[in-house]
């Protein structure tokens, strides 16, 4: 995807922080961090949203929550806690239309979400 920003930190095109790269899957701190330690795990692959993973995918979508939870545990805050969310569409608050697992943590985070 030509304009896709996500697409573009992948294959290095946009500058970001990249705390992990593999065939599959690229990690990076987000811009506008929620939390002290705010990743992005993304699929290389250009997926618009989890609604777009395809049986073949599934092992895929487990790949980038197993990068997270191994970057959790690489950053110090695994022993703590964390959270993972996937925002799907609109009313989900999806800004970015491609797949992305959010990594939180480093604070205590609240319920339910916004
Ligand atoms: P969404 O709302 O789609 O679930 O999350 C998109 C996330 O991408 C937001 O947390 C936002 O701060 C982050 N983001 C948007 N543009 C960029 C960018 O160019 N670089 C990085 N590192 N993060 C971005
Ligand atoms: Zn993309």
């Amino acid at each position: 995807m030509a304009e896709c920003i996500f697409c573009k930190i992948a294959n290095g095109e946009l500058d970001s922080e990249i705390l992990h790269s593999d065939d599959s899957a690229v990690a990076f701190n987000d811009i506008n961090p929620q939390a002290p330690h705010h990743v992005l795990v993304i699929p290389r692959e250009h997926i618009a949203s989890v609604a777009d993973v395809s049986r073949d995918d599934e092992s895929l979508v487990g790949h980038l929550c197993g990068v997270a939870a191994r970057l959790a545990e690489q950053l110090g805050f695994a022993e703590d806690g964390y959270r993972l969310v996937v925002n799907c569409g609109a009313h989900g608050g999806q800004a970015v239309d491609h797949l992305h697992v959010h990594l939180l943590g480093g604070r205590q985070l609240t319920w339910p979400p916004g």
